[in-house]
């Protein structure tokens, strides 16, 4: 191990509060997708962290802490679906999919060389249950076979509120929960979003701090919304109409 390699030591402790201590296969997987992403940012931009602790602290440990939040939308679904919408180098999707290997996690990004990224990743893992898709969410979300069929749907830094609801909530089972981190001041957004909510059929549950955030050393916030209704059919809107014209 070279000075470069993450300890772990943070995402090990998070796991283990989180009742789900890593297995040794587990560490592994954590270690080679940190080496990875590092490997490939000198190549292709794929996130703007580049540093072993605040990759170990701001992507895999941030991410693990959902995992109160997913197992609670998950109730008891088998296998419970999750779909990580703008997942990029795939997060919070990868790190969940390493510390919950039952649960079926689509990652879907609309940049091509990401999704190669995923691929290689999710093969060099063995995530099994996970499955990289190149697509834009206005697409997919149209589709049958992914339309109203998720219990999950997360999305971190994929855009304002209002644009991230439009571009998850049709994903989703009615009943089935969507998952925002965010940054610390949520307040404003939330409420430029009450009209998208209105209109695509979600209730929020909570806003709050992240789980475990004190340990982490973090002020993100989750922000979870609750698919009450099933969204109208013509949402999303075409390409980068959720994007541009916000539903505010
Ligand atoms: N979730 C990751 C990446 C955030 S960057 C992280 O937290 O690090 C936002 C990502 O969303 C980019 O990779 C971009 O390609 C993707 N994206 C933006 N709009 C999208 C859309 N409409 N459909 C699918 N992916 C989208």
């Amino acid at each position: 191990m070279d000075e470069r390699t993450p300890a772990l030591e943070l995402v090990r402790r998070v796991a283990q509060e989180l009742g789900a201590p890593l297995a040794p296969e587990q560490e592994r997987a954590f270690r080679r997708y940190a080496e990875l992403l590092l490997e490939w940012n000198r190549r292709i931009n794929l996130t703007g962290i580049d540093d072993w602790p605040t990759i170990e602290r701001r992507l895999l440990a941030e991410s693990i802490a959902l995992l109160p939040l997913i197992d609670r939308a998950c109730g008891g679904s088998a296998p419970c679906r999750l779909i990580d919408v703008g997942t990029g180098a795939g997060i919070p999707g990868i790190p969940l999919a390493i510390v919950r290997p039952s649960l079926a996690v689509t990652l879907l990004d609309a940049t091509a060389k990401k999704v190669r990224f995923l691929e290689l990743v999710t093969r060099e893992l063995g995530l099994t249950g996970a499955r990289p898709i190149h697509e834009r969410a206005e697409t997919l979300a149209h589709q049958p076979e992914h339309r109203g069929r998720y219990d999950v749907a997360t999305a971190r830094a994929l855009a304002h509120l209002a644009t991230a609801l439009e571009l998850t909530l049709p994903f989703l089972r009615v009943g089935g929960l969507a998952v925002f981190p965010k940054g610390p001041d949520v307040e404003r957004e939330l409420a430029e979003s009450q009209r998208a909510l209105e209109i695509l059929g979600g209730e929020l549950v909570a806003t709050g701090l992240l789980p475990l955030a004190e340990l982490i050393g973090t002020d993100s916030t989750v922000v979870t919304v609750r698919a009450v209704r099933p969204t109208p059919s013509q949402y999303p809107r075409r390409t980068g109409v959720p994007a541009k014209r916000p539903l505010r």
